[in-house]
């Protein structure tokens, strides 16, 4: 890969753990270069190794930073990137998500996991080295599965309804899908199954891949899928869930956000 070099044109995103450092949200502005070293007095002495390359926007290349939170930053001024959902294009979005994606990759990959000697960076492989044994790392991708269950109404045969749950211990008010990570030795339709199982009861069949998306939060990879129901008694996991319910098209709750895997997945199904 080619990396383009930071100039003092180039943007710049500096971040600390999932939040952004902005310089407006609304419009979005980025801080460039020479700004995030003036106007914070950061005084990173910027070693290309720092930056991050994140790829085009706007002509111009883009990169992450990482800042630590200090008294030299503005706490007001970091932003998480979910609240961005509403007023960020889709291409800056995941551009941004990328950014929090590998930072947070560096924050936690600062020394080998085999011999706790400290690692390099190495740009053009995209990993970190350990000078002391080779061992080598590369940004963790941890897969997960999130599933729309349909079943035909009761009252109205004709009517699809999806199961939706709020989860426990969240801010947001939103109804999803059922989701978990996937665990070693599983095949991700196993993982489908064993999901649905713990957290609600029921068993399913017909499980189908629909698509993935990246979920940054901080290194997530959604794979979305349908399943229909086929038996059981809902019986929710306490510890995870609030609330589950099956809804059809004229009754639905809060739906998450349109940019989600799970929104897709629900309009997908819901007919
Ligand atoms: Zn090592």
């Amino acid at each position: 890969m080619t990396i383009p070099q930071p100039s003092l044109s180039s943007f710049v995103v500096p971040a600390d753990g999932s939040f952004l450092l902005m310089k407006s949200v609304e419009p979005v502005q980025l801080y460039t270069l020479g700004e995030v070293d003036s106007v914070f007095a950061l005084r990173l002495s910027p070693q290309l190794s720092d930056y991050i390359y994140l790829g085009q926007w706007e002509h111009q290349p883009l990169f992450g930073l990482m800042v630590p939170k200090n008294e030299t930053v503005d706490p007001e001024q970091f932003v998480n990137l979910r609240s961005l959902f509403d007023s960020l294009g889709n291409e800056m979005f995941w551009l941004l998500g990328k950014g929090i994606h590998l930072i947070h990759w560096h924050q936690n990959s600062r020394y080998c996991g085999r011999c706790g000697n400290p690692t390099e960076w190495n740009p053009k492989e995209g990993s970190k080295t350990c000078a002391a044994c080779g061992s080598s790392t590369y940004p963790r991708i941890s897969p997960a599965v999130i599933t729309a269950i349909t079943r035909p109404d009761p009252r109205s045969p004709t009517i699809t309804q999806v199961l939706l749950a709020k989860h426990k211990g969240r801010t947001t008010k939103f109804y999803g899908l059922i989701a978990g990570f996937m665990e070693p030795g599983e095949s991700a339709e196993q993982t489908v199954v064993r999901e649905i199982r713990e957290e609600t009861g029921l068993e399913v069949k017909n499980i189908r891949y629909i698509k993935s998306q990246a979920w940054p939060f901080p290194e997530n990879l959604m794979l979305g899928f349908t399943a229909e129901y086929a038996g059981g008694t809902l019986v929710l996991q306490e510890d995870e869930l609030e609330h589950a319910d099956w809804f059809s098209r004229d009754n639905l709750p809060l739906l998450p956000p349109n940019i989600s895997l799970s929104r897709y997945l629900t309009e997908l199904v819901i007919k």
